[in-house]
C-alpha cells in the first residue's frame, strides 16, 4: 500500500485485516514498486495523486510491474482508490488497474447530502467483485442512490468550476510570502506535473498548502476566522473546506517546512475566497 493513502484505508489493513492474517507493508509514493513485491504480495493499493501530500505515481508503470510479478497464477492485482480525480478525470481501467474505488459521497454526490462508494473491476475480476460484494452484504438505499444519480447529470460542469477555483487559489497562495509551497499536481511547479499532465484529463478542487514555520496559534487565527472556509474532512461538495493536516508516513517522511494544511475549492466566488484567505493570513502577523 502507498504510504500516501487515505488514513482510514491504512487503519482497515493495520487493524481489521491483520486480524484475518492479511500483512500490509508500505512503499513510498516515488518507489520502484519492483523492490517491495514479495512472493506472498496479492494486492498493490495505491492512491494518486495521495491524501494530503497529493503526490503523484507513475500508475502504468506500476501496473505492469505488479502483473509482471505473479498476475498469472492468480496473483498480484492493482487497486486504486480514485477518489480524487473521479472516473471523469482519470480512467484507472484504462491504465492497467484492476479494480477502481471511488467515495462517490464526494463530487458524485456533491452536495455533502449522502454516503456513497463503488467499485469499478475489470472483466478479470469482475465476477469476483460481484461474489464477494454479496457475501459481505453490502448495499446502498434506493434515495442514496437517487442523490448519486442526480449528482452526475451535473459532476462535469461541477468539477469544471471546483477545478478552475481550485487553481486560481492554489497560484494566488504560491505567491504569498507565508506559503513555503503548494501540493498541487496541475500546477507546472509540481514533481508529479508531468505524470498528471501525461495519464490526467484534469483536476479537482482539493489540494495542499504547507506554510512556512508558523505558530499553532497563528495557524488557528488563519483557519478559525475564515468566513467562507468550513473546517471539515469530507470534501466534494458545493462548500470551500480547510483543515490543518496530519501526515502519517511509516516507510518514508514526509518532509514539510511547516504546517500543511488542505484546502477544497467550493463553487463560491473565487474573488470571496481570495478576499477571504487574505485577510486570514493578515490574521497570523497579530498572533502569538
Ligand atoms: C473521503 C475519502 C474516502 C471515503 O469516503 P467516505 O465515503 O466518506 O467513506 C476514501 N478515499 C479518499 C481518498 C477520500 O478522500
Amino acid at each position: 500500500m502507498v504510504d500516501s493513502c487515505y488514513e482510514p484505508t491504512r487503519n482497515l489493513c493495520d487493524r481489521t485485516l491483520r486480524r484475518f492474517g492479511i500483512e500490509t507493508s508500505y512503499y513510498a509514493p516515488g518507489d520502484d514498486i519492483a523492490a517491495h513485491l514479495k512472493p506472498n504480495t496479492k494486492a498493490v493499493f495505491c492512491e494518486a495523486p495521495g491524501s494530503l501530500t497529493f503526490e503523484m505515481q507513475d500508475i502504468p508503470a506500476l501496473a505492469s510491474t505488479a502483473h509482471a510479478h505473479n498476475y498469472g497464477s492468480g496473483g498480484t492485482s492493482v487497486l486504486i482508490d480514485n477518489t480524487w480525480a473521479t472516473p471523469l478525470f482519470f480512467r484507472p481501467l484504462e491504465h492497467g488497474v484492476d479494480l477502481s474505488i471511488q467515495a462517490a459521497t464526494k463530487y458524485i454526490g456533491g452536495h455533502a447530502d449522502v454516503m456513497l462508494g463503488y467499485v469499478a473491476a475489470n472483466a478479470r475480476h469482475a465476477a469476483r467483485l460481484h461474489q464477494v460484494h454479496g457475501d459481505l452484504g453490502l448495499f446502498a438505499s434506493g434515495d442514496d442512490c437517487f442523490l448519486g444519480l442526480r449528482g452526475l447529470r451535473t459532476l462535469s460542469v461541477r468539477l469544471a468550476r471546483h477545478q478552475e477555483t481550485g487553481l486560481t487559489l492554489a497560484r494566488w497562495l504560491q505567491g504569498r510570502p507565508e506559503v513555503a509551497r503548494i501540493l498541487h499536481p496541475a500546477l507546472e511547479s509540481d514533481p508529479g506535473h508531468v505524470l498528471w499532465k501525461r495519464d490526467f484529463s484534469g483536476a479537482c478542487g482539493l489540494f495542499g498548502v504547507i506554510l512556512k514555520p508558523a505558530s499553532e496559534a497563528a495557524v488557528a487565527a488563519f483557519v478559525d476566522g475564515l468566513q467562507h472556509f468550513g473546517i471539515g474532512y469530507s470534501w466534494g461538495g458545493f462548500e470551500s473546506l480547510i483543515v490543518p493536516a496530519h501526515i502519517k508516513r511509516t516507510a518514508k517522511l514526509f518532509a514539510a517546512e511547516g504546517p500543511v494544511l488542505r484546502i477544497h475549492a467550493g463553487l463560491e466566488d473565487a474573488g470571496d475566497l481570495i478576499a477571504d484567505l487574505e485577510q486570514g493570513l493578515a490574521r497570523m502577523k497579530d498572533a502569538p
